[in-house]
């Protein structure tokens, strides 16, 4: 298997074949080392500490049994894009009390009590109606979240996130939600193989982040920067990413489309 670095220009989102199915612990622990291999390329040619990159590994459309093979790997965090599949894969896998939960897709208002229940991060946030909402079903429930504030870097109408310039006046909001442990900024970028049209993503997130640092309410750091995925995220390290998100690199293929998850024009 060889996937593109970005030390080429073209990058390969759409090379769903190339990822073949991980059906063993030996098979997750071994792309695990080799995503790992190339975070640790990508930090030392652009001059950073590996430690500083947290490799989330994305086990949406997986079943249970595959997670628990990620568990047996060390995997100790998941992220998931859909509440409802989270919420039941944290119930199936309940008995693994120290696996966390990170959901990193867009949440509706009346899912939030959900969240707010199982989960340690929440890494899409990009309403206040939805801030006020698990606010208030965190302190219910005893509970504070990790939260990201999701930004749409992209420019596509199709994705989710606030638009950069909204995001200075929403965080000074995020006061009123003490539950909310706002820790940085996430995004997606682009689709497309154009590296530079990619890159360019994750270098408004890094600048809207150096912008928005000067002026934080006390309760709000900026220190993550959620960004790259299977197909990009050696580039997403390049510009400053603190956590990556990688799905098919580790566990293989996906059946469903993207487009299941992010409603979308391609
Ligand atoms: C699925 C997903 C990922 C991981 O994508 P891969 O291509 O599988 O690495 C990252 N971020 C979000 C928000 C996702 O939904």
């Amino acid at each position: 298997m060889s996937i593109e670095t970005s030390e080429s220009n073209i990058l390969h989102h759409d090379r769903h074949g190339q990822y073949s199915q991980a059906v063993t612990i030996e098979d997750i622990r071994q792309n695990i080392a080799d995503v790992q291999k190339r975070i640790e390329a990508a930090c030392k040619r652009s001059g950073r500490d590996p430690a500083s990159v947290r490799l989330l590994p994305v086990s949406k459309t997986k079943p249970e049994a595959v997670l628990r093979l990620a568990y047996a790997a060390g995997c100790r965090w998941l992220g998931e894009n859909k509440v409802q599949e989270a919420q039941q894969k944290s119930e199936g896998l309940a008995d693994l009390a120290d696996l966390k939960w990170s959901v990193i897709g867009h949440l509706q208002t009346n899912k939030a009590k959900i969240v707010a229940r199982f989960a340690s991060e929440f890494q899409a946030l990009d309403s206040l109606r939805v801030a006020a909402a698990l606010n208030k079903h965190l302190q219910a429930e005893g509970r504070t979240l990790k939260v990201l504030v999701q930004v749409n870097t992209s420019g596509e109408a199709s994705k989710y996130g606030l638009q950069p310039e909204e995001v200075a006046d929403f965080i000074q909001e995020l006061p009123q939600f003490p539950a909310l442990r706002v820790r940085g900024l996430m995004t997606l970028a682009l689709f497309s193989s154009e590296i530079e049209r990619v890159r360019q993503c994750f270098v408004v997130l890094r600048e809207l982040r150096e912008r928005l640092r000067g002026n934080l309410p006390a309760c709000v750091s900026l220190d993550e920067l959620s960004m790259g995925m299977s197909g990009d995220f050696e580039v997403a390290i390049e510009e400053g990413a603190t956590i990556v998100r990688i799905g098919q690199a580790i566990f293989g293929a996906r059946a469903l489309p993207d487009s299941h998850y992010w409603p979308s024009t391609h």
